[in-house]
């Protein structure tokens, strides 16, 4: 399997260099040549354990890399924990993706990472500098994922007015090959900082590499567990559509979901679901593409994204192109794009208001991205009343521990802490601090990592 790139500038590479190049040097993203067709898989996904599916998933995209038999060693040591999907109300559910061990979907993408990118650089002798923005949760899951791991050094770079006190304290206590930079300044400026970084040429002997969600690296893994839930609650053997509620800020969650859409999972409709950073939802009904600048700070932190950069691997798979910039130089299948995507805004009210009122008619507790995808769940049946017996599920992102203030508020409970963030108040936390300022940033890593 060979992978492009979105701007086309640069010729196609394998699963290997896609990995460890995160970004592609003409600036664009990697995507895979053809995707895979997973019409095999799904017959059988039902009976499949989730490291089995992950295995089977991931080898479609990794040949000449990884063997089946290291994908499997890859697999198994990732997913150790549980991927609980709940019914709610009928046949509506929550699937819950906080059981990692940082507590948030995105372990699923940076385990996978860390094993694969430990292997690579290890098999060729490298070193390697994992650069990272984050809005809060990227953050602890690549700083637990690569924690340790041989010839890897991580630096991670956060806002610091925009993380909760446990998000910034699963990243700063850590030590060891991670390092972590508190910038003061929003998501957007971090992402951007790490961005010019890449594509300095001052900075080309440090060998750098992402693991943002601009790493095709990022996405794969994130298609298994659309294959794995839908299976746990509907036919999809027999060609059963499901609806899929997915809280977005920079679409690599959802782009997860769209690879194995187009690799043949039945898909009724994705529901996207955004906070009031709505640049997306808005395109899809405007065919106007305008980023928030600045982005707007919410409740749901980690999805305060004005300008998702995963949002050009979705309008190239539907033909048109977006450059890194912003700038839409060609408008993809807005009709095909309306057909799949039901786009939908959520305000931080009517996030509260789903977080007390789930609690109270189900007792299922929902953290503030969660209850983003499920409020956008319940607008899609309000304006789709034919689809009312579809299966249905909802991404909860989060765990509502990760957020204590506002869901005691909210539903008078404490959420029960998992193993995951006990005893991380009495941890010592180690950062910098740096303002928005290229050149400092640019001094830090030449002084400490060339
Ligand atoms: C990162 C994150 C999101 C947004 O995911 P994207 O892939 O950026 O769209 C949603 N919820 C939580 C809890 C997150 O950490």
């Amino acid at each position: 399997m060979k992978f492009y790139s979105t701007n086309r500038q640069v010729p196609h590479v394998d699963l290997a260099d896609a990995l460890l190049e995160g970004q592609a040097a003409d600036r664009g993203l990697y995507m895979p040549l053809q995707v895979p067709s997973i019409a095999d898989i799904i017959s059988r996904a039902k009976d499949l354990s989730y490291p089995e599916l992950a295995a089977q998933v991931l080898s479609l995209y990794a040949d000449g890399v990884f063997s089946r038999a290291e994908m499997e060693d890859i697999c198994a040591d990732a997913y150790n924990f549980e991927v609980p999907v709940e019914p709610v109300i009928g046949r509506r559910h929550i699937l819950r993706l906080d059981c990692g061990p940082s507590a948030s979907f995105k372990d699923f993408a940076a385990r996978f990472m860390g094993r694969a990118l430990g292997r690579l650089v290890t098999a060729r002798g490298r070193e390697l500098l994992i650069l990272t923005a984050t809005s809060g949760d990227t953050g602890s899951a690549v700083a637990h994922a690569f924690l340790g791991v041989p010839g890897i050094r991580v630096l991670v770079l956060f806002p610091t007015d925009e993380v909760s006190d446990r998000q910034r304290r699963q990243m700063t206590t850590l030590g060891g090959n991670i390092a972590t930079i508190s910038v003061s300044g929003k998501f957007d400026d971090c992402q951007a900082l790490v961005k010019r970084a890449f594509s300095d040429p001052d900075l080309s002997g440090l060998q750098l590499s992402s693991a943002n969600s601009i790493n095709i690296g990022r996405l794969l893994p994130q298609s298994v567990y659309y294959i794995y839930a839908a299976s746990r609650i509907a036919d999809i053997a027999g060609g059963e559509k499901v609806i899929i509620s997915v809280p977005s800020g920079n679409f690599g969650n959802l782009m997860g979901g769209v690879l194995a859409f187009r690799g043949g999972l039945p898909v009724q409709k994705f529901v996207v679901a955004t906070n009031a950073n709505d640049e997306v939802p808005v395109f899809f009904q405007t065919e106007q593409y305008r980023k928030i600048e600045p982005s707007i700070v919410c409740l749901s932190n980690a999805m305060n994204v004005g300008h998702p950069s995963n949002l050009a691997r979705l309008v190239d798979l539907y033909g048109g192109h977006l450059d890194e910039k912003g700038v839409l130089h060609r408008v993809p299948d807005m009709a095909a794009i309306r057909r799949d995507f039901y786009g939908v805004s959520i305000s931080d009210d009517a996030t509260r208001d789903t977080i007390g009122r789930v609690f109270r008619e189900t007792g299922v507790m929902l953290e503030p991205h969660g209850a983003v995808g499920w409020a956008g769940l319940e607008r899609f049946f309000e304006s789709h009343p034919e689809l009312a017996d579809c299966p249905a599920l909802s991404l909860e992102t989060a765990h509502p521990a990760k957020f204590p203030d506002e869901v005691i508020r909210l539903t008078g409970t404490a959420p029960t802490l998992p193993d995951a963030l006990k005893g991380l108040d009495a941890l010592a936390e180690r950062y910098d601090h740096m303002a928005v300022d290229y050149a400092a940033f640019k001094q830090i890593l030449l002084e400490k990592y060339r």
